[in-house]
Order: C-alpha cells, then sequence, then structure tokens
C-alpha cells in the first residue's frame, strides 16, 4: 500500500494558518480543534502534524515521537472536554470508511450518551 498526500486538502491548510479554526490543544506533532459541524456536545477534530493520509499510513509511517505526540494531544483532549463518562473515538478511513478529509483525523465525540452504532 503507497499513499499520496495532497496537501491541498482542508486540514492542510489549517495547519499552514490558511483557514481559521476553533483551536481545543496543540503540540509539537498534533492539533486538535472543535469539528465545524458537530454530531455530538463534545465533537473535536485530533490531527497529525505531519502529512498522513490515514490512520494506517500514521500507524505504519509516523515515528514514534509523532505517534506519542498524537495520543498525547488525544489524551489532553479527553481530559479538557469532559468526557469523564466516556466518548466514542473515529477514524473513517479511505473509500469505503467515508473519509471526506484526506489528513488523518481522529473523531472524539462525547458529552452525551451516544446512539448505539456497529460494531
Ligand atoms: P471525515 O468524513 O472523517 O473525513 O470527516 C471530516 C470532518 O471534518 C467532518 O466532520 C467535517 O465537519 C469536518 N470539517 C471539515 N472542514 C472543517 C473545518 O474547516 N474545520 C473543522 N472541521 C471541519
Amino acid at each position: 500500500m503507497t499513499f499520496d498526500y495532497d496537501d491541498r486538502n482542508i486540514f492542510a491548510r489549517i495547519l499552514r494558518g490558511e483557514i481559521p479554526n476553533s483551536t481545543v490543544f496543540e503540540n509539537d506533532h498534533a492539533l486538535a480543534f472543535k469539528d465545524i459541524a458537530p454530531q455530538a456536545p463534545v465533537h473535536v477534530l485530533v490531527i497529525p502534524k505531519g502529512p498522513y493520509v490515514s490512520l494506517d499510513h500514521f500507524a505504519a509511517a509516523a515515528s514514534a515521537d509523532e505517534q506519542v505526540g498524537f495520543f498525547q494531544a488525544v489524551a489532553e483532549v479527553c481530559r479538557i472536554s469532559g468526557v469523564d463518562e466516556g466518548f466514542r473515538a473515529i477514524a473513517n478511513t479511505r473509500s469505503h470508511g467515508v473519509q471526506d478529509v484526506p489528513h488523518f483525523h481522529l473523531h472524539i465525540l462525547g458529552g452525551t450518551r451516544l446512539g448505539r452504532m456497529l460494531p
């Protein structure tokens, strides 16, 4: 599997500061911001700063520092957002996963009891 990153995607533009965002947390390796069309009271997107298309690309190609930094950002988002009673993390991946933006992002959804979905 090869991954071709297209840096014209909207999250790449957010990382370059070309488009505003509602930042929740940032560190050296990740940015977390509010989803523009929230599907729950808490709906935050966590993205790596590196050019990774998808979860499997990130897992295969990002350095250990990038991966640790990313998950530290996830932890901070959960702490800041007050999702103590739970949340859902989703990484839509490519065509079958119905991924719209081709820059890896993890959706963090919470703040209410979410409807059941597969699996
Ligand atoms: P995907 O289907 O997993 O790729 O989800 C992309 C998400 O990005 C959707 O939930 C959109 O609402 C969100 N989104 C698109 N553009 C922006 C933006 O400019 N700021 C914040 N969220 C965005």
